[in-house]
């Protein structure tokens, strides 16, 4: 439940910084686009909404992280206790360097997934999310009831096995 409270008190936090980059580059004549953080396009493919760009991917082209074996975002400051935020814009922005790949394939995050949705190389998505988000039916509510291969990553700021 806390995980869930974070999260949903975060990501309007990242709308409103989005919406305020859009404004600010506005006054420089450069229109940006906000990326809704939590799911903005319904795929019928997967009966689930999902985000219209792949911030994780958008992050790593930006150099601000690299992709885990646990498919999250690992960050040289936070490891994978990140969440992320998005806007679109046509002007080119001057990237920073890519980073060489964090993860050091301890696979910590395989072992501890409840559900083996890491065991192959590309993680089982719709199991992930069947097993992960949804109504808990006796709290009448929605939350994310599992963060397991988030939680054991060593490259986390705080974590008991941080290397
Ligand atoms: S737990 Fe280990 S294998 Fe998994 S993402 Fe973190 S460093 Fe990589
Ligand atoms: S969130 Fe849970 S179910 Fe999904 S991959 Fe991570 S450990 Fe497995």
């Amino acid at each position: 439940v806390p995980y869930t409270r974070v999260r949903n008190s975060m990501t309007p936090k990242l709308d409103a910084i989005d919406m305020d980059f859009c404004i600010e580059m506005e006054k420089h004549g450069i229109v940006c686009v906000p990326i809704p953080t939590n799911e903005s396009l319904w795929n019928s493919a997967t009966n689930r909404f999902r985000s219209i760009v792949s911030q994780k991917h958008a992050a790593q082209a930006a150099g601000i992280g690299t992709i885990g074996r646990h498919s999250l975002l690992i960050t040289p400051e936070y490891g994978s206790m990140v969440w992320l935020g998005a806007v679109l814009s046509e002007h080119e922005f001057e990237p920073d360097p890519l980073l060489a790949p964090i993860c050091n394939n301890c696979n910590l995050c395989v072992d501890v997934c409840p559900i083996n949705a890491l065991s192959e190389s590309e993680l089982k998505q719709l199991d992930c999310w069947n097993h992960a988000f949804g109504d808990d039916e006796e709290q009448k509510t929605w939350k994310i009831s599992c963060h397991k291969c988030r939680d054991i990553c060593p490259y986390n700021l705080g974590s008991k096995n941080k290397l």
